[in-house]
């Protein structure tokens, strides 16, 4: 078995006072091979680097989240954009995107900063970890205004099989995470069964999104392995079928 917890913030786990050895260790003891640590903004981006250059099965990524959208945002554009120049050894833009939830404040500012890390997408060539709430007509808008030439993947998908085709259309995988094991998340769950095997890759987001069974608790990328077998449970191809085309896709779209 060769897993990959595509979205764990391994930072905010640390944060709960989960010891990063302990979760890798038992994260590898549950056949999860790479992690993917992804930036929220320039406060964090040295800190999961150095996780990543620290645990050869972590991968980082830089980007500012929507939720940390500020004043201080385009300084911290130009820094990536340095960073990015120098040859930063990053695997993907993100996470970022459009989080409209909260209501209207923040909202054309959080358009121009995902703006921005879109265009450095486009001439860096690298993935993209989109996180979008409240937002999809907003986010598909500009998926199409700027094409991304390496994809990305929508994390946390929940939603109808109509809008993650939406989104598969415009070249990103869909990240599938803890909500699938809740039996009353039928939508995604019917998504799911029938959206492309070939698109979709397994996260966890870490510490959030705690599985079925284990809600008030800090989730970890090991369960990266339960949410693997819900996702068994959905589909109708056989299991090594799924396991191995989630791999590919997986190093395909993160070149691992
Ligand atoms: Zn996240």
């Amino acid at each position: 078995m060769c897993l990959f917890d595509t979205h764990c913030h391994l930072d905010l786990m640390v944060q709960k006072g989960i010891g990063i050895d302990t979760a890798l260790q038992q994260a590898r003891k549950a056949g999860v091979e790479r992690i993917i640590v992804p930036g929220v903004d320039a406060n964090n981006w040295n800190l999961i680097q150095q996780y990543a250059h620290e645990h050869p099965m972590v991968e980082w990524a830089m980007g500012i989240h929507p939720w940390f959208v500020s004043a201080e945002s385009r300084d911290q554009l130009e820094l990536m954009k340095i960073r990015l120049d120098q040859g930063e050894d990053c695997i993907a833009i993100g996470e970022c995107g459009l989080d409209f939830y909260h209501g209207k404040d923040e909202q054309r500012l959080q358009i121009e900063v995902l703006t921005e890390q879109l265009k450095l997408a486009q001439r860096y060539e690298l993935p993209v970890l989109f996180h979008v709430r409240k937002a999809h007509q907003e986010l598909l808008q500009l998926l199409k205004q700027y094409p991304l030439p390496k994809g990305g993947v929508l994390h946390g998908f929940t939603g109808s099989y109509e809008l993650g085709m939406q989104y598969i259309k415009q070249g990103l995988y869909i990240g599938v995470g803890g909500s699938i094991t809740y039996e009353r998340a039928r939508k995604t769950r019917d998504a799911v069964a029938r959206l492309p095997l070939d698109k979709l890759i397994l996260e966890t987001d870490s510490p959030d999104m705690p599985l079925y069974g284990y809600q008030g608790e800090p989730n970890q990328p090991k369960f990266v392995k339960n949410v693997l077998s819900s996702f068994i449970l959905l589909r109708n191809e056989p299991e090594q079928t799924i396991t191995l085309m989630i791999e590919k896709s997986s190093k395909l779209l993160f070149k691992l």
